[in-house]
């Protein structure tokens, strides 16, 4: 991971590269901030600086054995220290999810805590930095270093670490062995222990800069994406949160699109295309579907309210306001609340696992009947 791979933050780049250039390298150092900022991914760079022997333009060269090694996050000198579950057959250490831990990153060094949890297979169980993992950073903190000048111990959410491993760290926190350096990230400065943060230098890290941001998320989603100035908005700088609120629109373009194709199919009595919607609605998987009706329902509200009220109480997307104007007519005090209950039964039922099938058939004949 080089700087220039990092998404904007270049007064942090700078600061660090100084760090480094100066040789006033701290023993630990806590970068803090909002999630999805890209802290993991400086830490990463700022260790790969430190262990190149060829800086180009205040980076990384790329090229090195160092950064060769570095690039698939397994030189020998670079540490990583996370949270992980306890699972049966595997000791409760980083070492033991290390594979999926480098394959996370080099995919994207962009998640949070519960993408991670997801990825090793935790259903619904905490992380925590487990107390057997105290030992573990002892015992390679006092190795010689292999191959550059320092050792870089990364701690991925040092709020997740359990008591006594924390108070185990202590000692070597504060006095680590020569040409060491600790890196703590936190999304939760509050949430790590005193003791801890006493003994790091902390570096706040900012949200990312609007320009570097929507930048960013061209590449990713193509040049055609909508709204990105309100989403780099919304999200503060965080590049997870954009990313997230991008996925989140388009499950309601999605929801908006088939919520109009089966209203015109009731509307037009078309028995045979709302039997093949439903096959294909059925497919989609159980959250999917739920996440429909939950739209269906609270679209049907706002299409109520529109009708009745001052038209702008209620807060629609551009695209649902223009169907909105023609729909809501047939939205009225006879059938709004035959329509909400037919979409909390078909939810009710998708839930109990009903047959979604016959279920969205259902359902579709039943909106045939109310709709005029
Ligand atoms: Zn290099």
């Amino acid at each position: 991971m080089r700087f220039k791979d990092i998404i904007g933050q270049k007064q942090t780049i700078k600061y660090l590269t100084e760090v480094v250039d100066n040789k006033k390298i701290s023993h630990a150092y806590l970068l803090y901030g909002l999630s999805g900022t890209g802290k993991l991914a400086l830490a990463i760079a700022f260790a790969q600086y430190l262990s190149c022997n060829n800086h180009i333009d205040n980076d990384s060269c790329g090229e090195c054995p160092a950064c060769i090694k570095f690039e698939k996050l397994i030189h020998p000198d670079l540490h990583f220290v996370f949270p992980v579950i306890s699972a049966s057959g595997k000791k409760p250490v980083s070492d033991s999810f290390i594979h999926q831990w480098r394959e996370r990153i080099l995919r994207d060094a962009y998640f949070s805590l519960n993408e991670w949890l997801e990825e090793i297979g935790s259903e619904n169980k905490q992380g925590s930095i487990y107390s057997e993992e105290s030992a573990e950073i002892i015992k390679k903190l006092n190795l010689k270093t292999f191959e550059s000048d320092y050792k870089c111990m990364i701690i991925w959410l040092p709020e997740k670490m359990n008591v006594s491993c924390a108070n185990k760290l202590l000692k070597i926190l504060e006095e680590p062995p020569e040409k060491t350096v600790f890196l703590l990230i936190t999304d939760n400065r509050e949430d790590v222990l005193p003791t801890v943060i006493s003994r790091t230098q902390p570096l706040k890290v900012m949200g990312i800069d609007g320009v570097s941001l929507i930048s960013a998320l061209k590449k990713e989603f193509g040049e055609e994406q909508q709204n990105l100035a309100e989403i780099c908005k919304l999200s503060r700088g965080s590049y997870l949160k954009a990313k997230n609120y991008i996925h989140a629109s388009e499950e309601t373009k999605y929801n908006f699109e088939n919520f109009v194709e089966i209203m015109r199919l009731a509307y037009a009595r078309n028995i045979g295309k709302s039997i093949e919607w439903a096959t294909n609605i059925s497919k989609i998987g159980r959250e999917k579907q739920k996440s429909f009706l939950d739209y269906g329902l609270k679209f049907i509200r706002e299409n109520f309210v529109y009708d009745y009220n001052n038209q702008e109480i209620s807060y629609m997307l551009k695209l649902e306001k223009e169907f909105a104007q023609k729909f809501s007519p047939f939205i009225n005090e006879k059938n709004t609340e035959l329509i909400t209950e037919e979409f909390e039964k078909a939810h009710y039922h998708i839930e109990r696992n009903a047959n979604a099938k016959i279920l969205f058939t259902d359902l579709s004949f039943k909106i045939m009947k109310l709709i005029r």
